[in-house]
């Protein structure tokens, strides 16, 4: 994938396409009424001494990414969550992915949704591009069914196996340390001909044996924060 000269390359988002929406809207976040997320960095004073009242520095908020001009659409501010400062435009604005390193852009359409209709507070951001957001709920689902199969007293054969490539898909991904190769093995060890058996020594082989969990997996989990 090379980099475009005259476009720029972005994480591609299965709803949004990987290019700005462009609406031709832009507007001064210094004119009366107009207050933009927190996320453009194009903060008015007035939203900026609103912020700091509630005792928020703008300047800690989180990542502040670039605002992709003529990509602005209009809020409905009475939609959004009453806690938040109300915001009355959403732009297209570019993120790089805190796992992968992409860049990816946080759609204005993808933040009326967020914001209006899945009652996400306007303080909460997006940080990761769409698949790694996806691989992230994936692996958190896995995880929850290896907290819920491993507490079990009995496991029947399906289930046991289901249990070890919970094991192996979580420590490829990071998650889990590599602590965890012991188990996967005793599995090995009880079902020499199983016919996943092959598969599952070869990939217990590309796990190092001193993995910590914490390592970087490219494009995987950066961090053990699950
Ligand atoms: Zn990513």
């Amino acid at each position: 994938m090379g980099r475009g000269r005259s476009s720029r390359v972005y994480v591609e988002h299965p709803e949004y396409g990987s290019q700005p929406r462009f609406t031709g809207l832009d507007v001064d976040p210094d004119d009366d009424g107009v207050h933009l997320h927190w996320n453009t960095g194009l903060l008015s004073e007035e939203t900026q001494k609103y912020l700091k009242k509630l005792g928020c520095d703008p300047g800690s908020l989180g990542q502040v990414a670039d605002v992709i001009p003529k990509t602005a659409i209009v809020a409905d501010v009475d939609r959004q969550t009453a806690a938040s400062y109300p915001v009355t435009h959403y732009y297209d604005i570019v993120r790089r992915c805190r796992d992968c390193d992409r860049r990816f852009i946080f759609y204005a359409v993808e933040q009326k949704r967020w914001y209006e209709e899945l009652e996400i507070p306007l303080e909460a951001d997006c940080v990761r591009c769409h698949p790694c957001r996806k691989e992230m709920r994936e692996l958190q689902e896995k995880k929850f069914r290896y907290e819920e199969l491993s507490h079990r007293e009995s496991l029947s054969d399906v289930e046991h196996l289901e249990l070890t490539l919970c094991r192996l898909e979580l420590m490829e991904a990071a998650v889990f340390g590599g602590k965890q190769i012991d188990a996967v093995r005793a599995f090995l060890n009880q079902n020499r001909d199983h016919p996943r058996a092959h598969e599952i020594r070869e990939r217990v082989g590309k796990i190092s044996p001193e993995a910590s969990g914490g390592r970087y997996v490219k494009g995987r989990r950066r961090n053990r924060d699950a």
